[in-house]
């Protein structure tokens, strides 16, 4: 049994199809990239399965049980972590504390503003921020770093969640060739370190092709493709989307 089984996922707005009737099993260890030209489906296949948007028909089975109808906390508690394209960090407090304030969150203790409760988990803190490279940071104040930074530590407080399935729409938007590489390395690395599978959109036909295991192409709504980099590279439904030929 796969992870991830997602069947027949339909979202209906009014008379607009935003997906369409999608199929695809995600794997424990894989890092799936889902592609596709804008207005596609991605956001919105993301956000059923988050449980931020109700779906018009479908499945999503994580690991045997339904998610469509759980609301969104309920979701995050079965293993499933997301990130979002807008910062979520607390910009006044340092890189540790966002990462301890995640953590409290994860154990569902007081989630507090108030700095001595905050300082709990210090140690766990310091070790995801050393797995995504920021523990040298740990005493910055969030509104000091560098985009690319940031994204770093919203990546260690995802993981405070100790997500068996993360989701990350645009991880990497608005930030520089280079900066998307590295990122989506350290999310391979991470992959492969925790046991973790991760579903991630990316504009970066390169960045997808030198990281995902598999991808999933989405066109207007309906999944056109998916496979290996080889075989979407030479899909000729691929071709004709992304290069009209
Ligand atoms: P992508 O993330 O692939 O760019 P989206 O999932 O955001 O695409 O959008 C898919 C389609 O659904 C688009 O046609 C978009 O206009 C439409 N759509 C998305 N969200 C809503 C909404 N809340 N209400 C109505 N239409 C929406
Ligand atoms: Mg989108």
């Amino acid at each position: 049994m796969s992870l991830l089984a997602v069947r027949n996922l339909t979202k209906r707005f009014g008379g607009n199809t935003a997906v369409d009737d999608i199929s695809f099993d995600l794997e424990a260890g894989e890092l799936l990239a889902l592609i596709g030209p804008n207005g596609a489906g991605k956001s919105t296949t993301f956000n059923m399965m988050g449980g931020q948007l109700p779906a018009s028909s479908g499945s999503v089975r994580f690991d045997g049980r339904e998610l469509l109808g759980m609301p969104s906390r309920r979701i995050a508690h079965q293993g499933i972590g997301r990130t979002f394209q807008i910062a979520a960090t607390f910009a006044s407090f340092t890189v540790l504390e966002n990462v301890q304030m995640a953590l409290l969150s994860h154990h569902r203790q007081v989630y507090s503003f108030w700095r001595p409760a905050i300082g709990r988990h210090r140690d766990e803190a310091l070790r995801l921020l050393e797995q995504v490279g920021m523990g040298s940071q740990a005493g910055r104040p969030c509104s000091e770093l560098a985009y690319g930074d940031v994204k770093r530590v919203e990546l260690a407080m995802s993981l405070a969640g100790k997500p068996r399935l993360l989701l990350m729409d645009e991880p990497t938007a608005g930030m520089a060739p280079a900066e998307r590489n590295a990122l989506v390395a350290l999310v391979k690395s991470l992959v492969l370190q925790n046991d973790m599978a991760v579903l991630f959109t990316e504009h970066s036909m390169d960045v997808v092709f030198a990281y995902a295991d598999r991808i999933i192409v989405l066109a207007r709504g309906q999944l056109i493709a998916q496979g290996s980099a080889q075989q979407i590279r030479a899909h000729p439904k691929v071709q004709e989307v992304y290069f009209g030929t």
